[in-house]
């Protein structure tokens, strides 16, 4: 398998700066997430705060910011990162299309306003996961319960239920899919906790209670420290010091992730200092080897 130099996961201004100013350094660069950069850019209204780009809207923001990165030739691989492992001197990214490999990895995926339900972290590989497809052969002849918040995840929920026996799937956006046969749709519920008792994953709700063998929780984003084992949190933000290096050797993060204020500027300044610091790490890495 091919071993990048720099695995950025987030194509908001935070990673795609870490993966230009890598590509800059002459890095070879795996870019992780969505080919339309993020939406907290591209949805904003307008944006009178970046340097060069006033009163901007953000649709068009994001374009100049797409445009810059294809520019330098940076490749965005559209993919959903599920769990980055520290393997010594790489890392093992999983993803949901495809396992990458990478020397260090810069994690930029931003905040996510959705906190885990009650019970969702405890359960975590016990009855609760974040990838359908991963997991789906893992689901023949069983039931399985989806909760689901973008119209994408319709696809996941039709790739296990050609090996589930029974899909409950509770999507938390406006559905306007046609889902069927043993795919039960229920709009309109919002889960309130999650349990595990006697082998079955429980989904408490304002309406029903679902059971079934597990429960995927098909979110945008997966809290960090579900994301990197072992990172270490300051409250709901990574910490990382001056140079954006976490306490995992070889990861660093920048961004609204790593805390507030919560600012483009700040975001895309923090991508550049993470790609420096990942280029001097690589450069010790390679002494240590010699
Ligand atoms: C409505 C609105 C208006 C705003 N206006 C302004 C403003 O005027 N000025 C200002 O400075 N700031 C503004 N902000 C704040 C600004 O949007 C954020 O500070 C900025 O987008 C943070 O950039 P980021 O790259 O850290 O994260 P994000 O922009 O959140 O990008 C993170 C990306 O990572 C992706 N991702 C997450 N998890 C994964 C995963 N597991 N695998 C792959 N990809 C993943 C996400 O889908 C997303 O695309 C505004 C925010 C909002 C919501």
């Amino acid at each position: 398998m091919e071993r990048f130099d720099i695995a950025v996961i987030g194509t908001g201004p935070a990673g795609l700066e870490a993966a230009i100013t890598a590509k800059v350094r002459n890095k070879s660069v795996l870019l992780l997430g969505n080919k339309g950069s993020s939406d907290k850019v591209s949805k904003a209204h307008t944006i009178q705060n970046y340097l060069g780009l006033p009163n901007i809207p953000g649709d068009e923001m994001a374009k100049a910011f797409l445009n810059h990165a294809a520019d330098m030739g940076v490749e965005i691989t559209e993919d959903k990162v599920n769990a980055v492992y520290s393997m010594g001197n790489y890392f093992a990214i999983q993803c949901h299309d495809g396992d990458y490999e990478a020397s260090s990895v810069i994690v930029a995926a931003g905040m996510s306003a959705m906190k885990p339900f009650p019970g969702e972290i405890e359960n975590l590989g016990r009855g609760v996961s974040y990838c359908a497809t991963c997991d789906a052969a893992l689901y023949k002849g069983k039931t399985a319960i989806i909760v689901a918040y973008s119209a994408e995840d319709e696809e996941e929920a039709e790739f296990l239920a050609e090996r589930a026996d029974k899909v409950y799937y509770l999507p938390q956006y406006d559905y306007v899919g046609s889902l069927g046969g043993n795919i039960e749709v229920t709009t309109g519920v919002k889960p309130e906790a999650i349990e595990y008792k006697d082998d079955q994953a429980i989904l408490t709700t304002d309406g029903d209670t679902y059971s079934a063998d597990g429960i995927f929780i098909l979110r945008q984003q997966i809290a960090p420290s579900q994301l990197v084992p072992g990172l270490k949190m300051d409250g709901n933000h990574v910490e990382v010091d001056r140079s954006m290096a976490t306490n995992i050797k070889g990861l660093f993060a920048c961004g609204d992730i790593t805390g507030l204020p919560y600012q483009y500027i700040k975001a895309a300044g923090e991508g550049n200092v993470a790609a420096l610091s990942a280029v001097s790490y690589l450069a010790d890495l390679k002494k240590s080897d010699n």
